[in-house]
């Protein structure tokens, strides 16, 4: 029974994760298989939730945080954006949607915000998923606009 579950505590959308994805030429897959020294075969995430985490989030602070409070996520905590859902922005360019993820979800719920990111993150020629740091789909060469520049 698969346990994939795309809504991380922090807010991020982990659909769009190329680990989750599993994406084998993605820029940030690569950089976990180095510094966890795995096999891409080896590199397994079913999402923040999910009991199969990849090595990078098992020891996630927020997650943590989250979870030492009792709550579903940060965005029904009193104190988000706290300093650590603020400095996410800096860390890379995907997590910037953090804090408005976190209030979109505290406003209209998850079942809204889950459809909402499906489809920004979905090619609308071909229906392929994109992750984060595509711009272009590779199925069809359609356009990702919610991908980042690197
Ligand atoms: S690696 Fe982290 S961000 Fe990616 S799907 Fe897993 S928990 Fe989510
Ligand atoms: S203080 Fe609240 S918003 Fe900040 S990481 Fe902890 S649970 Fe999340
Ligand atoms: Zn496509």
């Amino acid at each position: 029974m698969s346990h994939r579950n795309p809504e991380a505590f922090c807010g991020l959308y982990c659909g769009a994760c190329p680990v989750y994805l599993k994406r084998a030429d993605d820029w940030i897959v690569k950089i976990v298989l180095k510094e966890h020294g795995l096999a891409f075969e080896d590199l397994h995430c079913e999402g923040c939730r999910s009991r199969e985490l990849s090595p990078s989030c098992q020891d996630c602070p927020t997650r943590d945080c989250a979870k030492s409070k009792g709550l579903d996520s940060c965005s029904s905590c009193d104190q988000m954006p706290c300093t650590r859902i603020a400095g996410f922005a800096s860390v890379r360019p995907h997590c910037k949607e953090v804090a408005g993820n976190l209030t979109f979800l505290r406003d209209k719920g998850s079942d809204a915000w889950l459809e909402a990111q499906a489809f920004q993150w979905q090619c609308k020629a071909c229906g392929r998923v994109g992750s984060w740091y595509e711009t272009v789909c590779s199925a069809c060469g359609g356009l990702l606009p919610a991908g980042y520049e690197p």
